[in-house]
């Protein structure tokens, strides 16, 4: 399947000074605003700041392919089904009737963005965030990747038991046309020995070099018998191990190369992939939660101008949690714990019920809370004055995640929360969430948000205040973090989890790459006479 991607036309025209519409590009002004704080004996002092830049975009949307590693799994095969069922219009039978195929759960292809209000009515005006600019549509997108189980597609997406039988039924010659999954790299220590099973599908040998030099071809291969112009290389493999991080080993871009020529037992399959992608110059972007983004792979990402993002897909408990805890820490209530339990019977659940790969997991879901608590010191105490370590965090709510394997409720996720809050005068408040979803249903749309995200933003330049050329954005993506449990953020600066915010710095910077102002919700015509 290699549909041609074309230019979608361009639905909103902004009329100003300051945006640009050329034939190639859409350039437009932006004042960043901001403000500097000083605190001195607990006085605040603030100097607002206003930088320009200019953001310009590439109009052509390239062609498109997305490879994924772990093709063959929950996720992968899913969303190969589910696109070859919006691209042919498949629908299928339910017990409830009939169900068209759509794209519900994509944060760009199912929801919408304010643009501005309507002069006569004063009505907002709400536009698909897909039509804000140019974006790849999922139905052009070439699919392709790897997996250590080399079962046909078509078996696979049976193997997941995600899709009604009868969706099922008829993607499955389309299913059948992907073929195989491509050889992958498999060192079994990474993930659970209960995945040994599967892996038939591997690249032989045990010279990492030798397999970095496989990837890299695969990719580009890929992309030449495709005639891509971008290839978005995704980690929805099982989640693996943490690596140690070990000074001289993956603490420098050329500490990691040198690991790799010298086969060092902690490269870890997704580091390999992730370095291929990046010397290849593709974006690179990890929906798992292991540490495949070591400090070197990040440098060697910046040094290379390559595109990284992730980590972990946030789809269910988490995403809930970004929401719950900052609507409470901000509504001046105090969690004292926030206890999560999970049970999931899908081949995820399988591998995670292996103490070391849930322990990634563990991590990933850990953090969530900690910038909300951090931005609210009369709810919970700061860091003793020259506290390190762990006391360094300062008050925390407690906080635990368990996840246990029960394969009777395959792919539909159990997931249970109690927030224990104190209130007003020393009262206690206790929510409780059963939160119950398919996994990879939840999880399919966020594959196919990030990869659309990443490809767009491959093609956004700006330029600051004298500067001549255009510049790529930062290699690390932190504008996916909407759509990933533990963010990656450029290195040396702060974490955003609270979803109501990664959502706003998206809007805003869509809009601000067409000339438009960020969200505001003053709206100050029904405040005044
Ligand atoms: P899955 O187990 O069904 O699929 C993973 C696939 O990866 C399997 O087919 C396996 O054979 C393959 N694999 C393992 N190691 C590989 C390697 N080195 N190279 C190539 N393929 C390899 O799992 P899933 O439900 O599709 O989830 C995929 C990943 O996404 C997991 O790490 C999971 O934790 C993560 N994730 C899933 C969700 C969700 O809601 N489904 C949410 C967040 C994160």
């Amino acid at each position: 399947i290699h549909p041609t991607a074309v230019r979608r036309p361009d639905y909103i025209t902004v009329q100003s000074e300051n945006t640009i519409y050329t034939n190639d590009h859409i350039t437009a002004k932006y004042l960043n605003r901001g403000a500097d704080v000083v605190v001195s004996d607990g006085q605040f002092t603030v100097l607002p700041t206003v930088k320009p830049y200019e953001f310009q975009t590439t109009r052509k949307v390239g062609k498109t392919g997305l490879m994924m590693i772990g093709l063959g799994g929950n996720n992968g095969s899913t969303l190969c089904a589910t696109i070859i069922a919006n691209r042919h219009q498949i629908a299928w039978h339910t017990k409830e009737g009939i169900q068209q195929p759509n794209y519900i759960g994509s944060v760009l292809r199912a929801s919408t963005v304010r643009i501005g209000t309507e002069p006569s009515t004063g009505k907002e005006v709400h536009v698909p965030v897909s039509d804000v600019l140019p974006m790849v549509h999922p139905n052009d997108l070439v699919l392709g990747g790897w997996d250590i189980s080399g079962l046909p597609m078509d078996k696979a997406m049976e193997r997941a038991k995600v899709l009604d039988y009868d969706l099922q039924r008829q993607v499955k010659p389309h299913m059948a046309l992907l073929g195989r999954p491509l050889p992958s790299i498999y060192y079994p220590d990474f993930i659970a020995a209960n995945q040994e099973a599967r892996a038939d599908n591997v690249v032989p040998g045990t010279d990492k070099q030798a397999h970095l030099e496989h990837i890299r071809a695969d990719i580009r291969r890929f992309k030449a018998e495709n005639q891509l112009d971008r290839v978005v290389v995704f980690w929805t493999a099982n989640t693996e191990r943490y690596s140690d991080i070990i000074p001289g080993v993956n603490d420098t871009a050329d500490n990691v190369l040198a690991a790799i020529k010298t086969s060092h037992s902690e490269v870890s399959p997704s580091t390999l992939f992730a370095v291929a992608a990046i010397l290849e110059g593709e974006p690179f972007v990890n929906g798992a939660p292991q540490n495949t983004f070591v400090p070197g792979v990040i440098a060697l990402a910046e040094r290379e101008k390559s595109f990284i993002g992730g980590d972990d897909l946030k789809s269910g408990q988490t995403k809930l949690k970004s929401v719950l805890a900052e609507f409470l820490v901000n509504a001046g209530i105090k969690p004292l714990s926030i206890a999560s339990y999970n049970h999931l019977g899908n081949n995820d659940g399988h591998n995670l019920s292996a103490e070391p790969q849930f322990k990634s997991k563990e991590i990933s879901k850990s953090s969530v809370v900690d910038d909300m608590v951090d931005a609210n010191r009369l709810l919970y105490k700061p860091p003793a004055v020259g506290a390190t370590g762990k006391a360094a965090k300062g008050e925390h709510p407690d906080h635990i995640v368990v996840i246990k394997y029960v394969p009777a409720v395959g792919d539909s996720k159990r997931a249970i929360d109690e927030y224990y809050s104190e209130i007003f005068c020393g009262g206690r408040q206790t929510i409780n969430i059963f939160n119950e979803c398919e996994d990879s249903l939840l999880a399919t749309p966020l594959i196919l948000d990030l990869t659309i995200l990443t490809e767009l933003l491959t093609r956004v330049k700006y330029r600051g205040e004298g500067q001549n050329d255009f510049a790529p954005l930062h290699s690390v993506l932190s504008l996916l973090s909407y759509m990933c449990k533990a963010p990656l953020v450029k290195p040396g600066t702060d974490v955003v989890n609270s979803l109501g915010r990664q959502r706003n710095a998206l809007e805003s910077f869509l809009k601000a790459c067409i000339g438009l102002e960020g969200n505001s919700d003053l709206l100050l015509e029904t405040r005044i006479w």
